[in-house]
C-alpha cells in the first residue's frame, strides 16, 4: 500500500514518535522499488514536491492541525523527519544497476584523484634562461634540421675536406650514403652551427640569433658524454661588429646567468669557423673563484683553479662569410662574432649533479627533485 499523510488526532510525543517512524519506513520501503529513471523521478517527485510533494502534505496537515501546547514538539519532529526523508531521497537510486554504487552514490568523503603537477626538465629549464637572456639583449631564436647534410654541418663552416671531425669516430653518418657526393651526405649534426649558415642564406644582415638544440656524437654514454646532448649556438653579424662588441655582450651574458660578481676571462684557441678564436672562462660559481669550497675541502667542478670554462667564441672567419657572399654578406664589408656552449654541462654544474646519464634515463624519483 503507498504510503498516505493521516491526519493526527493524538499529538502526544509517543504518537509524533510513532508516525514519524511510520513514514520513515514507508519511505525505505518505496527506495527499494525503484527500478529505473523514471521511478527514480517519480519517487523523488512523490516524496519532495514542493507542491502537494509528501513533505509538504505533512508540515501542512500535522504542523497546522497541532494545539497550541503540540506546536512546538510538532514542529520539531517535522523538521527531523524532513531532514531524515530528505537523506533517504537523495540516496536514492536505481536498483539492480551494476554502476549504482560508483556513478550514482558519490561518496565525497573520499579523496580525489591526485594529479602531479609537471616541471621543466633541468636541462630544459638551463636553455630557456640562456635563451632568455640573450632574447633581453635583441637576439631572436632559430632552429634547424638535427639530420644534417655534410655541406651545412662541415664545408659551409670552413671545415677543410680531411677534418678529422667527419671521422665516423666523432660523427654519426646516416647508413648507405657512399654513392653520394660527400657535400650531400647525411648525417646527425655534431653541433648546432649548421643553423648559422641556414639562417643567413634566409636573412640578410644585420642579424642577432640564439639557436638551441640537439646535437649527436658518436660517444659512449658515461658520466660526463652522452652520444645526444644540448647545445645553444649565438651569431650577431653586422657593419663594424668587433672583438670587443662580442667580449661585452658574453661578459653581461654570464653575470646575468651566473651573478653581477662572476669576472669573465678568454683564453685563445681554435675552430675553424672562427678567426681569432676563444675559449671563455667564468669565475667559479661554486667556490667563488677561490678554488676551495673550505679549508680542508678543494672544488672538484674548477678542479682548484677557480675558473671554469663556459663556451668557444670567436669573430666569423671571412671564409663562413663567402658561402652566404650573395645574401649581403660580404667578407670585406660585415662582421660578426659567433659562441656556443653546452647546455648540459652548464646544467651539471649549476645543479651540482655528478653524472650526466641521469639527466637521460627518464627516473621520475631524479627529476622530481627539480620540480
Ligand atoms: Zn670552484
Amino acid at each position: 500500500m503507498a504510503y498516505t499523510v493521516p491526519k493526527l488526532t493524538d499529538y502526544s510525543s509517543a504518537a509524533l514518535e510513532k508516525n514519524a517512524a511510520d513514514c520513515i519506513a514507508a519511505c525505505e520501503a518505496e527506495t527499494a522499488e525503484v527500478r529505473s529513471d523514471a521511478d527514480l523521478k517519480a519517487f523523488r517527485d512523490r516524496w519532495m514536491a514542493r507542491k502537494n510533494g509528501i513533505l509538504t502534505q505533512i508540515n501542512d496537515v500535522w504542523l497546522k492541525g497541532a494545539p497550541k501546547e503540540a506546536k512546538r514538539e510538532t514542529g520539531q519532529t517535522v523538521n527531523q523527519l524532513k531532514v531524515r526523508i530528505a537523506e533517504l531521497v537523495e540516496a536514492a537510486h536505481v536498483s539492480g544497476r551494476d554502476s549504482d554504487s560508483v556513478t550514482e552514490r558519490v561518496d565525497l568523503s573520499l579523496p580525489g584523484v591526485r594529479r602531479p603537477l609537471g616541471a621543466e626538465h633541468p636541462v630544459i629549464k638551463t636553455m630557456h634562461e640562456i635563451v632568455g637572456v640573450f632574447q633581453k639583449l635583441g637576439y631572436s631564436v632559430a632552429e634547424g634540421p638535427v639530420v644534417e647534410t655534410d655541406y651545412y654541418n662541415f664545408e659551409a663552416l670552413n671545415f677543410p675536406p680531411n677534418h678529422p671531425a667527419r671521422d665516423t669516430q666523432d660523427t654519426l653518418f646516416i647508413a648507405r650514403q657512399q654513392s653520394k657526393p660527400q657535400r650531400d651526405r647525411l648525417l646527425l649534426r655534431t653541433h648546432t652551427s649548421p643553423v648559422q649558415i641556414r639562417t643567413m642564406e634566409k636573412m640578410p644582415p644585420p642579424i642577432r640569433i640564439v639557436i638551441p638544440g640537439t646535437v649527436h656524437r658518436n660517444d659512449p654514454p658515461d658520466a660526463s658524454h652522452s652520444p645526444m646532448f644540448h647545445q645553444i649556438e649565438g651569431l650577431a653579424v653586422d657593419t663594424n661588429i668587433t672583438f670587443g662588441d662580442l667580449k661585452g655582450t658574453l661578459d653581461h651574458a654570464m653575470k646575468a646567468l651566473f651573478g653581477s660578481d662572476v669576472k669573465t676571462h678568454f683564453r685563445p684557441s681554435f675552430f675553424p669557423f672562427t678567426e681569432p678564436s676563444a675559449e671563455l672562462y667564468v669565475t667559479c660559481f661554486i667556490c667563488g673563484g677561490r678554488g676551495q669550497r673550505g679549508p680542508d675541502a678543494p672544488c672538484r667542478p674548477c678542479k682548484q683553479t677557480g675558473w671554469i670554462e663556459v663556451l668557444g667564441c670567436g669573430m666569423v672567419d671571412p671564409n663562413v662569410f663567402e658561402f652566404v657572399k650573395d645574401n649581403g654578406y660580404d667578407p670585406k664589408k660585415v662582421s660578426g662574432f659567433a659562441f656556443g656552449m653546452g647546455v648540459d654541462r652548464l646544467a651539471l654544474l649549476k645543479y651540482g649533479v655528478d653524472d650526466l646519464q641521469l639527466f637521460f634515463q627518464g627516473d621520475v624519483r631524479f627529476l622530481e627533485q627539480f620540480g
